[in-house]
């Protein structure tokens, strides 16, 4: 049956390179008749200097989309911990500093909220889907939840050993599989809305 979908968005050229993402990607896209490709080797990192999610995330696909002239997707992902005021928000890859590194930002995490009483916290993701004719997509999903004060579970990456999601019941991320994760997580939300909105 012929979609209404934008021409040229069969085929979208990922701008992350890291595996996990393009095949997350790859297989909820597949779902919806999009086909997923990894960024080119020759195109150099793209400097993630805006002050939001969504501008980073245009930053990356519209980089992949100029020098492929081809549907580019993007994402940008930020821990967001109410009594930091936000922090560390857009920054979260680098929190503990360069180069980035998961262990490290998470145990900065928990030395900053030492015996803090609200250990609320989001994850929020934002996609972008950058045209060659100038167009975007975005698609923004959320995750609720709480930091704890010790690491559990080793599944995941990144800040999933301290992060439990309101919806779940009681485990971290990282003491869930990718499928349960993925059910609730602001990335899994996020691009069931894309897919949506590419349907
Ligand atoms: P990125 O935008 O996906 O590169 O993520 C930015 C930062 O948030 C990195 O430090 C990631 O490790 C962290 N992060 C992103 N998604 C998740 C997640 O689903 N669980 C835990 N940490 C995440």
């Amino acid at each position: 049956m012929p979609t209404a979908r934008p021409e040229g968005l069969d085929r979208l050229v990922l701008a992350s390179a890291n595996p996990k993402k393009v095949a997350e990607l790859a297989a909820l896209l597949a779902a919806a008749g999009v086909e997923v490709v990894a960024r080119p080797d020759d195109l150099a990192d793209v400097v993630e200097d805006a002050d939001t999610l969504v501008g980073n995330a245009r930053l990356k696909a519209e980089a992949v989309r100029d020098h492929t002239d081809h549907a580019a997707v993007a994402d940008d992902t930020g821990l967001f911990v109410t009594a930091l005021g936000g922090a560390p928000g857009v920054r979260s890859a680098r929190y503990a500093g360069e180069p980035a590194d998961d262990d490290a930002n998470v145990t900065r995490l928990l030395a900053e909220l030492d015996r803090a009483g609200d250990r609320s916290a989001a994850f929020r993701t934002v996609i972008v889907v950058a045209l060659p004719n100038g167009d975007e997509i975005v698609a923004e999903g959320e995750c609720r939840g709480r930091i704890i004060d010790e690491r559990r579970g080793a599944a995941g990456f990144g800040y999933d050993p301290v992060f439990v999601p309101d919806d779940g019941d009681g485990r971290t991320f990282a003491e869930m599989s990718a499928e349960e994760k993925g059910g609730m997580s602001h990335r899994g939300r996020a691009l069931r809305l894309l897919v949506e909105l590419l349907t």
